[in-house]
């Protein structure tokens, strides 16, 4: 275990650490800008590719220092660990596909760092309770990049919900509809494609793990609604494919509530139409990720309210997510940086021996990508049986 470097901990910048994210990479590149959009996180180091000589020339383009980049990540941990405290990383970011988030995060958490991973967290609900016995180990900091929980609307919406201004929430409509998985791309070697239909690297869901999970974490945040049971089917479109490209699932609540879950990578049309819909016995809520700074708030027989971002009626939590004043748009990479805004207060407490505040903890953690493991499990056990309702395997 180290100790890391405590004494300015209150103040100067983190140093962060990536595994993933080479050339070429999608979410890597956004981690990057979005930890660096508040000026408290500089990147010192890496092993970005499953291709040294790739991680090397991420090195390069980042214009790191060339002994902080690394072929793998076990090497990574090596160098790291022989740093000095005021040298050393405080964080690092796993940017990987799915099937390297397990042995990435225990590693560095074992090794005494904090982690900030992509989702899903696991290849599945064994990986993820390791995971969280290692977390819970290691006292270390783990945020889980279900980042649509960063927007202050999203906020807001929940804000709302456990204000009781919606009543008893009795219905949920969630979807996650795309569209670039209509053809079989990963067959002429598109890279983001070709793993995310393997399942030796993105596990038991296709679409299900990549975005039917995002859509499952947004409703569990806003209504805080655990899932009963539910009945899904699953299916592949695309004629050879292995995993799912297109996910519908019914959802019964504990609480009563009914809600309706549908994702997909075959509708024709859509880009990222992640959309909620929430309906009380008091009143409804509607947002929707590709207008975000908006939230529909519907009484019956009253016009419909727009709330918007940056005003004063905004709850704390959508106050402190939202950076420059309304009507300017806020949107996709400031959501992002919001998971690590609050990750990174909650690493600055532990590192001067505070405790974070309950707005400073407002980031996913290593139990909601178990919920997400959990979702993945039970929807592919109800969409291969023939009894349809499953029990939520918790
Ligand atoms: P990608 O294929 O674009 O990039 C993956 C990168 O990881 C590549 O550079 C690859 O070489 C590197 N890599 C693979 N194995 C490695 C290893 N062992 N060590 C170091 N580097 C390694 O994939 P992507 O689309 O960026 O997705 C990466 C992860 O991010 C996935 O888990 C995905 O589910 C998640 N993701 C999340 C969001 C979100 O909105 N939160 C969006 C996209 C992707």
């Amino acid at each position: 275990m180290i100790e890391g470097s405590k004494a300015d901990a209150g103040t100067r910048r983190l140093r962060m650490g990536m595994v993933g994210g080479g050339p070429g990479a999608f979410i890597g590149d956004v981690h990057r800008k979005a930890a660096r959009l508040d000026g408290q996180v500089e990147i010192v180091g890496g092993a970005f590719d499953i291709d040294p000589a790739k991680s090397h020339e991420m090195g390069r383009i980042l214009n790191l220092e060339a002994k902080r980049v690394h072929d793998n990540y076990e090497k990574m941990i090596e160098a790291e660990l022989a740093l000095s405290a005021e040298e050393r990383i405080d964080f690092v970011s796993i940017t990987t596909p799915n099937n390297w988030h397990f042995p990435v995060a225990k590693a560095f958490l074992e090794a005494g760092f904090n982690v900030i991973c992509e989702k899903p967290m696991t290849m599945d609900v064994r990986e993820a309770l390791e995971l969280k016995r290692v977390v819970e180990r290691s006292g270390k900091v783990f945020a889980l990049l279900h980042n649509y929980t960063g927007y202050p609307m999203v906020k807001h919406a929940r804000w709302m919900v456990r204000e009781g201004k919606l009543g008893r929430v009795q219905k949920v409509v969630v979807e996650y509809p795309q569209d670039w998985l209509l053809k079989r791309i990963e067959l002429e070697g598109q890279q983001q494609a070709s793993w995310r239909t393997d399942p030796k690297q993105a596990g038991a869901g296709g679409c299900l793990g990549d975005i039917g999970t995002h859509a499952e974490n947004l409703a569990h945040y806003i209504t805080g609604l655990d899932i009963e049971e539910l009945s899904a089917d699953l299916t592949s479109f695309a004629r050879g494919r292995l995993l799912d490209d297109d996910v519908n699932v019914l959802l019964r609540y504990e609480n009563g509530a009914k809600g309706v879950l549908h994702s997909s990578q075959i509708s024709t049309g859509e880009e990222n139409n992640l959309n909620i819909r929430v309906w009380g016995t008091e009143g409804a809520l509607r947002w929707h990720q590709e207008n975000p700074n908006y939230l529909y708030y519907y009484q019956q027989g009253e016009p419909v309210q727009i709330l918007r971002r940056g005003n004063g009626y905004i709850c704390e939590a959508g106050k402190r997510a939202t950076r420059i004043p309304t009507g300017h748009p806020e949107a996709f990479l400031e959501a992002f940086a919001n998971i690590y805004m609050n990750a990174i207060a909650t690493m600055r407490a532990a590192m001067v021996g505070e405790e974070a505040s309950e707005l400073e903890r407002d980031f996913p953690t290593v139990d909601d990508g178990l919920e997400g493991m959990q979702f993945i499990e039970t929807v592919v056990a109800s969409s291969k049986s023939k009894e349809k309702w499953e029990r939520f395997h918790r």
